[in-house]
This record gives C-alpha cells, structure tokens and sequence, in this order.
C-alpha cells in the first residue's frame, strides 16, 4: 500500500472518530472518502462504531457500491448514499451520513435549515429535503438500493447537505476535512435553531451572508484550526487510530543492513 493511500486511511480513520466524539454520529452513520488514488472508487469502514475504525478497517468500493475484493467482515447497509453521490458529483471526496439528534427536530417537521450563526453558512440556505416515501413507498427507511442512492443524490444536487425526513443527513465536502467540518458546524447550527425557534422568531443569516461565511472553512485558516482542535480532543478522550498494520515498512534487507552497519 502505497503512503499517500496509508496516510489517507489513518485521516479518515480519525474522521470517523471525530464525528463520533463531537456527537454527530453514535452506533450508527458513517463517513467515507473517494480513493486518493482512484476517482472510480471509494472507501468506507467495515460495519462497525465510527467511535471504533480504524486504517484496517476500510473497504475498497467501486461507483456501484460494490467491494472490489471480497470483504472478510460485514459491509454497512447504507453504502449505497456514498457510491451514488461520488458517481453524480466529480468534484465531492469526501461524504458523511447521520442520525445527529441535534437535527432530528428538523427532521421529524420538515422545517427548513436556515443559517442562524456564521459557521452554520456551511450548510447553506434551505438545503432540500429528501422523502423517501415520496418514490419509493412504505421501506424499512434505510438506503440500500442503488436507485434509492441515486434518488437521493439527486436531491442533494449541487448542495452540500441533504436532510433526509425522519431518518438522517447526508453531507458533501471537497475533502475529508471539508466534510467533517460542514458535518460538525451544520449540527450545532441546527442546535441553535431550534432552541432560537423556541424562544422566538429566528432571525437567520441574509443570502449575502450566507455566501460570505460559507468559504470560511475554504479561504481562511479555520479548517486546519478546527481539525487540530477536534484531533486534540479524540487524543484527550485517548482516542487517537493507530497507523495502519499494512503501512510500507523498510524491508528485512535494509533493516538487516542497517544492523550491520551499526554493529562497525
Ligand atoms: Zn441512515
């Protein structure tokens, strides 16, 4: 395995567990990256607790959501949101999908996301909802099949967030960081929300704004502060993945050479 494909799997690793620590996600959801080397493919965590993955745990993927090698350990049901947005958006590498509760009000009414704190512009004004009722009837309400993928890839359409009725979000970043940090902000945005709600009329971010703020994480250095601060606090929490068990080592010859050269 070559360093950039170690490196980027001990980053997604950490991704995982950073969402889990900043209460995005729990037992369930899950995030993934399009293959740092291979824009066909992605890769994506065996089934298991975000909190738990590791650089070992990630399966190879193609487009149609389909292991390139046969899996020894239980796949997520869900990986089909992850293989049918690579296929329809070039430019998204990164995506995570969740149950957070903070958005789950917004869920359960339909109400729309709005901006109502500058870092909640990640999400965009009034990111679309997505029904799965709508096309495909009474389901278990997991996306499991390709054209329940494809159906909402679609809806998420050149957005960032896609809020899934009674179910979850789906979001869409230009990076793993990128994702994690629209993953994070849109939650404590929708937090904000509906406590403002509660407490009166909201008095959400203009369009103007929204645009403004949204490229923060992209135009400024708030991304590389915001990963070092989550980073800081899985370490704390004593978290942090271990390297990869498949990461290129020096080979027996250059070890044993180096031995001898020690031992002159
Ligand atoms: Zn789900």
């Amino acid at each position: 395995m070559s360093n950039a494909l170690n490196e980027a799997r001990r980053e997604l690793a950490l991704a995982n567990r950073i969402v889990a620590n900043e209460g995005v996600i729990d037992a369930f959801g899950h995030v993934s990256m399009r293959h740092p080397e291979n824009p066909n493919r992605y890769l994506l965590s065996r089934s298991r607790a975000p909190e738990l993955v590791t650089p070992d745990d990630f399966i190879e993927y193609d487009l149609d959501s389909q292991a390139v090698r046969t899996p020894e350990h239980t796949q997520y049901s869900e990986r089909v949101i992850h293989g049918e947005i690579y296929k329809a958006r070039p430019e998204v590498m990164a995506v995570c999908h969740h149950h957070a509760p903070a958005f789950m009000p917004l869920l359960a009414t339909g109400i729309d996301y709005v901006p109502v704190f500058h870092l909640g512009a990640v999400g965009g004004i009034r990111p679309p909802f997505w029904d799965q009722q709508d096309e495909f009837g009474d389901t278990n309400m997991l996306v499991v099949k390709p054209e329940e993928g494809a159906s909402l890839a679609r809806a998420l359409g050149k957005n960032w967030l896609v809020l899934m009725k009674r179910h979850g979000v789906t979001v869409a970043g230009t990076s793993v960081r990128d994702c994690v940090f629209r993953s994070v902000f849109s939650c404590r945005n929708a937090d904000f929300q509906v406590r403002a709600m509660a407490l009166g009329k909201v008095d959400p971010l203009s369009p103007g704004e929204t645009e403004l703020a949204s490229v923060i994480s992209s135009k400024t250095t708030g991304l590389v502060r915001a990963w070092e601060y989550w980073s800081m606090r899985v370490a704390k929490a004593g978290g942090l993945p271990a390297s990869s068990s498949k990461a290129v080592r020096r080979p027996a010859k250059v070890k044993a050479r180096a031995k001898k050269a020690k031992r002159r």
